[in-house]
């Protein structure tokens, strides 16, 4: 019989330890940048009612038409159709819902970080299985929201040494305004019809909003001449998007207006936006995605309440880090040994594990009766930077040989300053 070996499945993949210190990077800088300015973690299931999305995110919208990963119904959860999440919003909105977030202190700014899931055609940097940390701020209507919204984004990008990037912006309207602006679309579009791909013929009826981000060439060419939503905005929309741009001018990020920007969820109003990264060769990555839904919560039978928001794709970030050769902070790892020989000396050296252990330094100790030299080649293989030695006769004599393990250099201390000299060194070398 031959040996059946399993593959990760179509359009996802391991996340080796070579790799962990960029996603660590991505993390600690979101993180650190969104808590800074408001923000506080939460964490969601990665599955939800199925309902969620397709209510949310609109029937005829790509995701919910052919992406989602829906679980199979059985037993207790027969009655509920289930899906892994396509994306982190709509169930973000079901917690604020949920925990009666309104009654909170408004605005309530919050952040995820995880796996999001959608049957994708695979392709290079894209998968079926992919990362996002999203942030939204709830019970803000005004334009401050949205700047402080596109701000953080494109701080987390900029820490990050992300170079090339460009703000697109778009409003895309109201309640109020938009039906005005879909009429004169579908106007325009009527005449374009049988040019179009086919699904923009289905968009047509469905969904036509989405006829202006069409990736076709065809497509494109007609939508360069389409009304734009800019031109159809009411006062109040206008206003609102004329003071978002006015906070970005003012903080200076750069940004370009695109007025096929329409994003591809129904869920959003007013304000949408993208952070890109345009490299050398004309290539455009999208890195960050988002915008206003002020209709969301309320559609999802919650009380009425404003919202913005964005999510930022962390694998393509893992790429470009390395495409653009950004030096990422190293993972700290094993930063001294403790290597004894004999009884005393195990003593010892558990007293001075627990010591070093409170100081918080990564300090590996096994008591093991190995010899000195096959101890040694174990703290090098752990890629410790010292090693602390102590033998029968440090032991006796309240002393301990500090290796240095990369320098092959060595010094004798008496054991109560050796906690200090160890701190010291460590400050030196790893905190530049
Ligand atoms: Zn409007
Ligand atoms: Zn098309």
């Amino acid at each position: 019989m031959s040996k059946q070996q399993y593959q990760t499945p179509r359009g996802t993949r391991d996340v080796l330890p070579a790799d962990q210190p960029y996603w660590r990077f991505i993390r600690n800088t979101s993180e650190k940048t969104l808590e800074g300015v408001g923000f506080s973690k939460i964490e969601l299931p990665h599955f939800e009612n199925a309902e969620i999305f397709t209510r949310g995110l609109g029937e005829q919208t790509d995701v919910v038409q052919k992406e989602m990963y829906l679980l199979e119904k059985r037993g207790e959860d027969e009655t509920i159709q289930y899906s892994l999440r396509p994306e982190g919003t709509a169930g973000l909105v079901r917690s604020f819902i949920q925990n009666g977030m309104s009654s909170w202190s408004q605005p309530v700014r919050l952040f995820y970080e995880g796996a999001m899931f959608r049957r994708e055609r695979p392709q290079k940097g894209r998968y079926r299985e992919f990362y996002q940390i999203g942030a939204e701020i709830f019970g803000d209507e005004s334009a401050q929201a949205d700047y402080l919204i596109i701000m953080s984004a494109w701080e987390i990008l900029n820490r990050l040494g992300l170079k090339n990037l460009t703000v697109y912006a778009n409003s895309i309207g109201c309640p109020k305004c938009r039906p005005k602006y879909m009429a004169k679309l579908k106007k325009y579009y009527k005449d374009h019809l049988k040019d179009l791909c086919p699904d923009c013929q289905r968009r047509y009826e469905t969904n036509p909003l989405r006829l202006l981000d069409c990736k076709e060439e065809k497509c494109k060419i007609i939508a360069k001449n389409a009304p734009t939503t800019l031109d159809s905005l009411c006062s109040d929309c206008k206003s609102h998007f004329q003071s978002t741009l006015e906070y970005l001018d003012y903080f200076n990020i750069k940004y370009d207006l695109d007025p096929l920007l329409v994003r591809g969820l129904d869920y959003y109003t007013n304000t949408v936006f993208e952070i890109v990264e345009k490299n050398d060769r004309g290539r455009q990555s999208t890195l960050v995605g988002g915008g206003r839904y002020n209709g969301l919560v309320e559609l999802l039978g919650g009380p009425a309440t404003p919202a913005v928001g964005y999510s930022l794709g962390m694998d393509r970030i893992v790429n470009l880090l390395k495409e653009q050769e950004i030096n990422v902070p190293k993972i700290e790892g094993v930063e001294i040994c403790i290597l004894q020989l004999g009884e005393k000396a195990k003593e010892v050296s558990k007293e001075i594990f627990d010591a070093l252990s409170k100081q918080d330094i990564n300090v590996y100790f096994v008591p093991s009766d190995e010899g000195l030299r096959q101890q040694i080649r174990t703290a090098v293989k752990l890629g410790a930077k010292y090693a602390a030695i102590i033998g029968q006769q440090e032991a006796l004599k309240d002393e301990i040989i500090l290796r240095d393990l990369s320098a092959s250099s060595q010094e004798i201390f008496p054991t109560k300053v050796l906690i200090e000299e160890i701190k010291k060194r460590l400050s030196k070398c790893s905190r530049p």
